[in-house]
């Protein structure tokens, strides 16, 4: 590996002589960090990790290669899933004691399908300031190499296991207007790749493996042709992103029609009134004229 320290932040250590950190105000940090490419980290997050006076780890093994890669020595606690009800009293007994205490998870940002929330919720319940350090996230980071509209996105984490529960996941997002982004495994993908088939119909897709890392890969096409390419579970790390469903495919309700249609027929004719509401939310133009004239005649 190549020395990540070579833009290390020249100038004093922020830990003090005992380790504390006088450059740190208290408080909970969310510090991100990369999800492949240890040179992804900011200046900030090395900062805060240098000055902290505990770090929360998912994996304390993992931090610390991305700790010894930036010679960082600070203490470490163990905070995942499985232990975070037990250890959660000790940390905010340190925030309340005016602690700088810093959240990392294994790769990228804290709390995005990764531990975190519940501590998040409790030290702002507690009062004390709880402060983001953003960074690398492979949602964000499949999202703007798609290829697909970033206007709006729904970002879904991972969808459940099981065929059954995981169609009924799938088609509680079919009508979603947003590019919808997942977390998959490799030997999961095929199969999830085909549900969403089902569910969104053949949408345009993205596949993101291993971004930031050696074998980086992004394939775009529809969601089956994605589907079928794949003859053998792929390696690595995957994020899939699935485009919005098009406009025509999302019918308006009624009341949506009937609340158009209701604005306009106060200043224009009926056939005016049905033809702009045909144009903007793309019905025909017979069934809004048919409305109009019922609302015409409804009106007082
Ligand atoms: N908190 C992390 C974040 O902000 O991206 C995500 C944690 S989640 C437990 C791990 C999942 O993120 C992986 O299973 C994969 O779906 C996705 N992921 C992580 N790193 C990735 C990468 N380099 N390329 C593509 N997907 C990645």
């Amino acid at each position: 590996m190549d020395s990540p320290l070579a833009h290390r932040p020249k100038g004093r250590d922020p830990r003090g002589g005992d380790g504390s950190s006088p450059s740190l105000e208290a408080g909970l940090y969310v510090v991100a960090t990369p999800i492949g490419n240890l040179r992804d980290i900011t200046l900030r997050a090395l900062d805060v990790l240098a000055g902290a006076h505990l770090v929360l780890a998912e994996d304390t093994r993992v931090t610390g290669k991305l700790l010894a890669a930036y010679s960082l020595t600070p203490s470490v606690l163990s905070y995942h899933e499985y232990n975070a009800e037990a250890v959660r009293p000790q940390i905010m007994e340190a925030l309340a004691a005016g602690k700088a205490v810093a959240l990392v998870s294994d790769a990228g940002t804290p709390l995005i399908s990764d531990p975190g929330f519940k501590l998040v919720r409790a030290a702002a319940a507690a009062g004390h300031r709880v402060i983001p350090i953003p960074g690398a996230s492979a949602a964000l980071a499949g999202l703007v190499v798609a290829g697909l509209p970033t206007d709006r996105f729904l970002f879904a984490g991972f969808a459940p296991v099981k065929p059954g529960a995981r169609a009924a996941f799938f088609a509680g997002l079919a009508e979603a207007e947003a590019t919808l982004v997942f977390y998959e495994t490799g030997p999961r993908l095929k199969a999830s790749l085909s549900a969403m088939a089902e569910a969104f119909g053949d949408r345009e897709a993205a596949i993101g493996r291993e971004l930031t890392k050696m074998f980086e890969e992004v394939r775009r096409g529809p969601l089956s042709a994605l589907a079928a390419a794949i003859e053998a579970p792929p390696k690595g790390e995957i994020v899939v992103l699935v485009a919005p469903p098009p406009k025509h495919q999302l019918a308006p309700g009624a009341d949506v029609i009937d609340a158009a249609l209701r604005i306009h027929l106060a200043a224009h004719s009926v056939k005016e009134a049905a033809a702009l509401v045909a144009e903007e939310l793309s019905i025909p133009r017979r069934d809004a004229y048919a409305r109009a004239l019922l609302l015409r005649d409804e009106a007082p």
